[in-house]
Parts: structure tokens; C-alpha cells; sequence
């Protein structure tokens, strides 16, 4: 460590995405402290659903065999979901945010459990990694940054001991009233839909005697006309008993003023027994940093951007901003990144966030509220039924949520025009861009197998020397390169490439039979 600095990364906020983000880092022999405000996870459910791709984080990560064994709904219990119209037990429901439909693209299953069950795992991985120094009970007061290094007055939470920290860098993991954010002087641009919004977790084994009549689902999306498209979500907390619900509520609805009991029982469609544990409220909107980065400072997860808990992607697109940066900053700070790859952060994932919330999220609720709008049993029961049935039928959100980098600057070979959206498809083809399909290799063992820490060239009977020019370019520009080859035809019939290029994140940075493999590698590395 340089003279006058304490770890490399400065983290503060150690949620999900702060904690995964040290784990990333230490695993590349990147030093960070974590600084955090609360010493204990606070014991509420929120995202609950972890799709393919972030358990494939946990699985680079150590960690994933502990993710499964954390989970509160027993295995075999099933996580699927389900969409309702009018309350829970009405007649009208069809399966919902599907998962399965695209399972062979990704090497790990999807998971479910509460958010709190996943950071327990997190905090306990991060504790192994020798690397991580973790400050429970402190909170980040002060950032200052210069040409060298970001400094960092932590204090503790609710007393004045102070840790001065110095890092070369500082990362905002703190949440969507990001203190490092406002500190650093990042704006950011809000889409506000005036809507307050009510978490409540709740007691009740008659809901779940009841919900027997729909097996292996975990959560409910009950669509009522007398919501406008907004949701009312129910989720599973464990098997049995405890359960979490979100919906809208009146803006002057409180604590002590609503009738929480009643508003669940509406939504049930039937007079449950129920013991309230839990009322938060939050406003319903979308907020977007307007850069990632500023200077020697980055922002990550929340920080970066939120949106309504609606389809369950906020936890993973935050993990994934860990996996996106962690690789670039051990890149910088280690010496082989070109002076652009950091800045390749922002220009990977902003447009990513603004996609999932326009093409999906704010979709949602537009599509939600057109349908109520349009159709309902008392109106036309016929014209109801069939357009319900067709609802049913499209799993195009899961097919379609393929966040890609497509037009990245540090991809070579994307479509001209292409900018990076989370509006993509699910394909085995081996697309510059987008995430690597897993393949089974002629020995048995699966491409996710032998991927390496760094880049890895992957070349299925590829040009002899088109190989050593990757490997000499690696070589001189110290850039960490595992080259895999593999006899197997079979497998360019599916990635459609007899060469691919594969990122530490496993997106594909190019694919193909010729190029310059100096050209290639330079922009992978942002030296271009
Ligand atoms: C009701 C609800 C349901 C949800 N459901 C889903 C879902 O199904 N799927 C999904 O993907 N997402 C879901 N989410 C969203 C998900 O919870 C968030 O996206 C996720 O927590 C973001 O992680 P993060 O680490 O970026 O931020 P946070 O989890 O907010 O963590 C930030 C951390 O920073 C700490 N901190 C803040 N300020 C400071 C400071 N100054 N100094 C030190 N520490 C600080 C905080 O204590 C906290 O631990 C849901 C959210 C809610 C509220």
C-alpha cells in the first residue's frame, strides 16, 4: 500500500451491493474497508427474488451453496409466481415473472429468499476474505478527494470515534439517499408518480392454508381496478407464516389512521386473521444519477438509481453494477486497464438502469393500468376472459430482460447504432456484448468451469495463429488472459463463432474467426 493510504477501495455502505463489492475486490487481491451504519442487518424482507444471473455472482463469489442452505421457503417448495385479478382467491390468475423460461442461459438457478437471509451470507463471506476490512456501526461523514486518493471520515453511529480512511478510490454503496452521492456532487433526475407506497409484514397461517389451492408460488400480484396499474404484491417470508405486502396507499395515510388489516383482507378477497409486525411507507419513483462517476468517486446500487420494487430489480441490478465495476477498478488499480475502462462503468450500466425502468418497470404499470382501464368481467365478461388468456400467454418480459452491453465502448463487434439496454434476447449465440450462455465442453465439464479470474479466449478449432497474436498481446500489455481450446464443431454451431473473448464479468467482449488481436484486447482493456 502507498504511503499515507490505508486499502485501496473505500466502500460506504455495506448493504448488498457494498459488501458483494468487497468480496469481488478481495477476491482480485484489492484491498477496501467497508464502512457501515448499522452493526446488525435490519430484519426486513425486501428483495427476495435473485435471478440466474446473480446467483452466478454467489457462485464466483464462494458463496453459493450457503445462499441455497439460507433460504426460508424449504427447497422443493417452489418460488414461482403468480398474477391475480381483483384479490388473491378470485377466479382469474396465471403464472407470473416465469424465471424457468430461461433457465438453460445462465449456469446457476435463480433463488429466493429475504433480502436479510442473502446479506447474513454476504457479511459472513466478506469476513473470510482476508483482503476486507469490515466497520459495522460507522457512519461515512466526510469525503474529500484529490489527484491521488479519496479520504474518508467515518463516525461512529450514534457516538464521535472517528476512522480517518484513504483509499485510492471510494465507492457510494450507501443507498438511495446516498450520502456519498449528494457528497460528490452527482445529481440525479427523478420521475416521480406522487404515490405513496406501504410495506407491511404480517402474520398469517390462514393466507397460507388458503394459498394451498396455488402450489409452489411464493408471490402474488393482485391487479384491482381501484389501483390505477399500481400493485398489490404479497411475497412469502418463509413457509407457513410470515409474509410481506406492498401497495398503495392514501398520501396522508398513517400509522394511525388506516386500516391496514382491511386493506390486506380486500386484496385476500376474504376476512383473514392477521398480526401486523411491520409499516413502512416510501414514494413510489424512479431516480437515476446523472454519471456514476466523479472523479475518484463511484456510486453503486441504489445509490445509483431506484425505482419501485416492481418485478424484483433493484438487489440484482446493484450486484451487477459490483460485478461490472469490481473487475475495472482491480483492472486500474493493478495496473493493466487503459485509462478509459473505468469510465466504461457508467456507460455500461446507466443506460442499462434507464432501460430496465422505462422498459419494464414504468411498462409495467402502464400496461397494468390499460388493461384495467379496458377490460373487466362486469364490463364484458367474453372480451375480459379472452384478453386475461392472452396475458397470460406472454412470457416476454423474462425472454426479453437480457441486460447487454451491445455498442459499449469496450466491445468490438457490435450492430452499428447499438447502445447498452436491458432490452435484449436470450440466445446461445455467442453475441459481443451480452452474457455468455454456459456449453458443455467434450470433456463434461461446463465452459462456466473453466473460465478464467481475468479475460478468457476461447477458441473451438480457432486460427493457430490468430491465438499465439492473443496471447503475445496479452502478454505485453499484462493483461491476465486463460486461453481454453476446445475440438468440439458442435460447439460453434451454437456459439456461432469459432473465437470468443470473454470478460472477466462473463459478457463477451468479441467473437469471430479473424481480427487484430491487439486491436481487440486494447478496447476490451479501455486503452483504445
Ligand atoms: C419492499 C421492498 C421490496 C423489494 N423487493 C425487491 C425484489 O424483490 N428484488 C430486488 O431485486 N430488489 C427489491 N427491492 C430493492 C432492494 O431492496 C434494493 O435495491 C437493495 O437493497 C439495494 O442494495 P444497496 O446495497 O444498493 O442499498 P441498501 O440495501 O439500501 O444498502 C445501503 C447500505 O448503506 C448503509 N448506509 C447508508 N448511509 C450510510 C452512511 N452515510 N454511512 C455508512 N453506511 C450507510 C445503510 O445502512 C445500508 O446498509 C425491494 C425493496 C423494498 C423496499
Amino acid at each position: 500500500m502507498p504511503d499515507g493510504f490505508t486499502h485501496d477501495v473505500i466502500i460506504i455502505g455495506g448493504g448488498p451491493v457494498g459488501v458483494g463489492l468487497s468480496i469481488e475486490l478481495g477476491l482480485r487481491g484489492i484491498t477496501s474497508a467497508v464502512v457501515e451504519k448499522y452493526e446488525t442487518i435490519q430484519p426486513i424482507p425486501k428483495g427476495q427474488n435473485l435471478t440466474q444471473r446473480t446467483t452466478e455472482h454467489f457462485h464466483f463469489w464462494g458463496c453459493e451453496e450457503e445462499l441455497r442452505n439460507a433460504r426460508t421457503v424449504p427447497r422443493g417448495a417452489g418460488i414461482g409466481g403468480l398474477t391475480n385479478y381483483g384479490t388473491l382467491l378470485n377466479d382469474y390468475s396465471y403464472d407470473w415473472l416465469n424465471r424457468a423460461a430461461v433457465k438453460d442461459y445462465y449456469y446457476t438457478a435463480n433463488e429466493r429468499l429475504p433480502q436479510y437471509a442473502m446479506e447474513a451470507v454476504l457479511r459472513t463471506r466478506a469476513a473470510e476474505i482476508e483482503a476486507i476490512d469490515l466497520l459495522y456501526g460507522f457512519d461515512g461523514t466526510d469525503i474529500a478527494q484529490d489527484g491521488d486518493g479519496v479520504t474518508v471520515t467515518a463516525t461512529e453511529h450514534g457516538g464521535s470515534a472517528q476512522r480517518v480512511l484513504r483509499g485510492r478510490y471510494a465507492v457510494g454503496c450507501d443507498g438511495s439517499h446516498s450520502f456519498t452521492r449528494q457528497a460528490a456532487g452527482i445529481t440525479q433526475t427523478l420521475a416521480d408518480h406522487d404515490r405513496k407506497m406501504v410495506l407491511l409484514v404480517f402474520t398469517s397461517t390462514e393466507l397460507h392454508d388458503l394459498l394451498e389451492r396455488y402450489p409452489g408460488k411464493a408471490f402474488f400480484n393482485v391487479l384491482h381496478p381501484d389501483y390505477g396499474g399500481y400493485w398489490l404484491f404479497f411475497g412469502r417470508v418463509d413457509l407457513g407464516t410470515s409474509w410481506f405486502f406492498h401497495a398503495p396507499v392514501p398520501a396522508d395515510a398513517t400509522e394511525e389512521n388506516f386500516d391496514f388489516k382491511g386493506f390486506v383482507r380486500k386484496a385476500v378477497g376474504h376476512e383473514i386473521e392477521l398480526d401486523v409486525d411491520y409499516i413502512g411507507f416510501w414514494d413510489l419513483r424512479f431516480a437515476l444519477a446523472d454519471t456514476y462517476r466523479k472523479g475518484r468517486v463511484l456510486i453503486a446500487g441504489d445509490a445509483a438509481h431506484s425505482h419501485p420494487p416492481y418485478g424484483g430489480y433493484g438487489v440484482n441490478s446493484g450486484l451487477e453494477d459490483a460485478r461490472n465495476l469490481g473487475w475495472k477498478l482491480a483492472a486500474t488499480l493493478k495496473g493493466w486497464a487503459g485509462p478509459e475502462l473505468l469510465d466504461s462503468y457508467d456507460a455500461e450500466r446507466r443506460p442499462v438502469f434507464a432501460s430496465t425502468a422505462s422498459d419494464f418497470i414504468g411498462n409495467y404499470i402502464e400496461q397494468d393500468r390499460a388493461f384495467l382501464n379496458r377490460y373487466s368481467p362486469e364490463k364484458d365478461l367474453d372480451e375480459f376472459r379472452t384478453a386475461w388468456s392472452k396475458r397470460s400467454e406472454d412470457t416476454a418480459d423474462v425472454n426479453s430482460f437480457e441486460p447487454n452491453y451491445e455498442g459499449s465502448p469496450i466491445v468490438t463487434g457490435s450492430p452499428a447504432d447499438a447502445v447498452p439496454s436491458a432490452k435484449g434476447t436470450h440466445e446461445f449465440k455467442a453475441r459481443p456484448g451480452h452474457h455468455l450462455a454456459p456449453q458443455l465442453l467434450p470433456d463434461g465439464r461446463n465452459i462456466f468451469e473453466v473460465l478464467g479470474e481475468g479475460f478468457t479466449l476461447v477458441s473451438i478449432k480457432g486460427d493457430d495463429a490468430l491465438v499465439e497474436a492473443f496471447r503475445q498481446s496479452a502478454g505485453e500489455r499484462s493483461i491476465p488472459l486463460t486461453i481454453v481450446e476446445a475440438d468440439a464443431p458442435e460447439l460453434i454451431l451454437a456459439y456461432g463463432a469459432s473465437m470468443i473473448l470473454i470478460r472477466p464479468d462473463q459478457f463477451v467482449a468479441w467473437s469471430g474467426d479473424e481480427g487484430s488481436a491487439d486491436r481487440i484486447l486494447a478496447k476490451a482493456i479501455g486503452a483504445s
